[in-house]
């Protein structure tokens, strides 16, 4: 796609307000492919005001109407799959085929399930002698991350439109390329000005301006659990909502009955995919200490597929690259033993990672406890299911895991004890229904079908 070099702001793209702009960088490369504006306070308020006027209308379009603009969306989005495709992959650095099923798939069953959602939503309970109308929040300011750029907004956007809200969207300055064709999908699927706006531009900047903009209801962020932090105390200090999607140290737990080589493979796959860059990837595999040595073969020859430059990208920029390598030095520096992979860069140009695994990896270690958001797995022994349990529950995260057993039954009690926010259980699919977000410091909030959308939503009793 041609990159837009203004905002999208009330149903128009329109110059910026100031002249700083972003470099977007291939980082399969390095190469320079586009420019986009980087906006200032000065443009997030004209697209707030933009969203705010918009919002009496869009809150009082009947929920049919909103479905069918969402539905408009959700075709748009597929027909230009292949375009949405090449353009993450570009920013990315995704391999291809991961950028056609995944990272333009998904947003469109996501897309598609509010589409139906909003048809179907009872926005209208009763209680006793009360009806509860359950109405839209209002203006949403959606910060959104670079490891998904379309999921990550759609999951965002979506259900905002099919509560009746209108969004600010700032997405990240990685990769802000997916999210002008976004905009450009918002445009040709027909949605009334000002419903949806993108200003593109710096965290502390554009994202700082929108989060603590007095006319925004609702702060909707993905990302850091640092940033994570400073928007929710922004946004307590102003009392308003505020959704959190944070970081992620999830826990594979492979319980001895389970079937040893599928758990450790897909285990493997879950991590490699998207070059480690998925905030619930399990990238703690648990296994008991009388198949722990089986279970580091297995990984070991399992990772080997994944040649980087082929099945595998390069990680988003030079500083998440600079950061991962960082943590694979600490990882071998507290005494992890490397069994694949290692800090060195697999190949001279791109910012690539070698697929890596550690054995010997205790509970406390900082590759055990910190979100390391790149190719890096770490094997660690476990006693019994109470220290399996133990390990799994201990770390300030907890947003997903993954649970194998050869009784569904036992895999299930287990993940009843685990303090997170999604499990699947011998390798579940993916339910774009399913609510997403996290215990503890993974987040405030839930992503994605009805759990979702009443995030959106505030309520209002009347008696009678
Ligand atoms: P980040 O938190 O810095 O950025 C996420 C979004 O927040 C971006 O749009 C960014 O521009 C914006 N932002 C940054 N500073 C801001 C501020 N002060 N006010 C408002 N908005 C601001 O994340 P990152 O630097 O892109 O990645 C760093 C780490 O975040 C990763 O290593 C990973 O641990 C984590 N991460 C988590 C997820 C997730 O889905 N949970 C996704 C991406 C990154």
């Amino acid at each position: 796609m041609k990159a837009h070099d203004g905002m999208y702001i009330g149903g128009q793209w329109r110059p910026a307000r100031g002249p700083d702009t972003i470099a977007v960088v291939n980082p399969a490369d390095e190469q320079v492919i586009a420019h986009v504006p980087a906006g200032t306070a000065d443009d997030v308020d004209d697209a707030v005001r933009a969203a705010r006027e918009a919002l009496p209308g869009w809150a009082a379009t009947p929920p049919a109407e909103r479905a069918a603009r969402i539905a408009a969306l959700r075709d748009v989005l597929v027909a230009r799959a292949d375009e949405i495709a090449e353009t993450v992959t570009a920013e990315l650095g995704a391999p291809l085929q991961l950028s056609q099923t995944v990272h333009a798939g998904v947003p469109v069953l996501v897309a598609g399930s509010y589409a139906e959602l909003a048809a179907s939503y009872s926005f209208e309970e009763k209680t006793g002698n009360s009806t509860v109308l359950l109405e839209p929040v209002g203006v949403v300011g959606a910060i959104t991350p670079w490891n998904y750029p379309l999921h990550q907004v759609v999951a965002k956007v979506a259900p905002a439109l099919a509560a009746g809200c209108t969004v600010v969207l700032k997405p990240a300055e990685d990769t802000p390329l997916t999210a002008q064709l976004f905009a450009e999908a918002v445009d040709e699927a027909g949605l009334p000005a000002g419903v949806f706006n993108l200003v593109t531009g710096l965290g502390p900047v554009a994202g700082q301006a929108l989060a603590a903009h007095e006319d925004v209801d609702l702060v909707s962020f993905t990302g850091s659990t640092a940033v994570g932090r400073q928007i929710g105390a922004t946004a307590g200090g102003a009392v308003k909502r505020v959704a959190l999607e944070l970081g992620g140290k999830s826990a594979n737990v492979i319980l001895p009955s389970a079937d040893l080589a599928k758990a450790v493979n897909v285990g493997i796959a879950n991590v490699m995919s998207n070059s480690g860059q998925t905030c619930s990837a399990w990238t703690r595999m648990l296994v008991h200490k009388d198949q722990y040595d089986e279970a580091v073969a297995l990984a070991r020859a399992a990772v080997a597929k994944y040649v980087p430059g082929e099945r595998i990208g390069p990680l988003v920029s030079a500083k998440q690259q600079q950061r991962v390598r960082g943590y694979i030095e600490k990882g071998v520096a507290e005494g992890a033993r490397l069994v694949a992979g290692g800090p060195e860069a697999p190949r001279e140009t791109g910012y690539y990672v070698s697929p890596t695994v550690f054995a010997d990896v205790t509970p406390e270690m900082t590759i055990a406890q910190e979100e390391i958001f790149g190719p890096v797995v770490s094997l660690i022994k476990y006693e019994d299911e109470d220290d399996a349990l133990r390990i799994a529950n201990g770390t300030v995260y907890g947003l997903a895991g993954a649970v194998w057993a050869a009784d569904e039954a036992e895999a299930v009690a287990f993940a009843r004890r685990m303090d997170t926010g999604q499990v699947d259980i011998n390798g579940g699919r993916f339910n774009p229904l399913a609510p997403f977000g996290g215990y503890k410091q993974s987040g405030v909030g839930r992503e994605l079908g009805p759990h979702g959308l009443s995030e959106y939503l505030q309520t209002k009793s009347l008696q009678f």
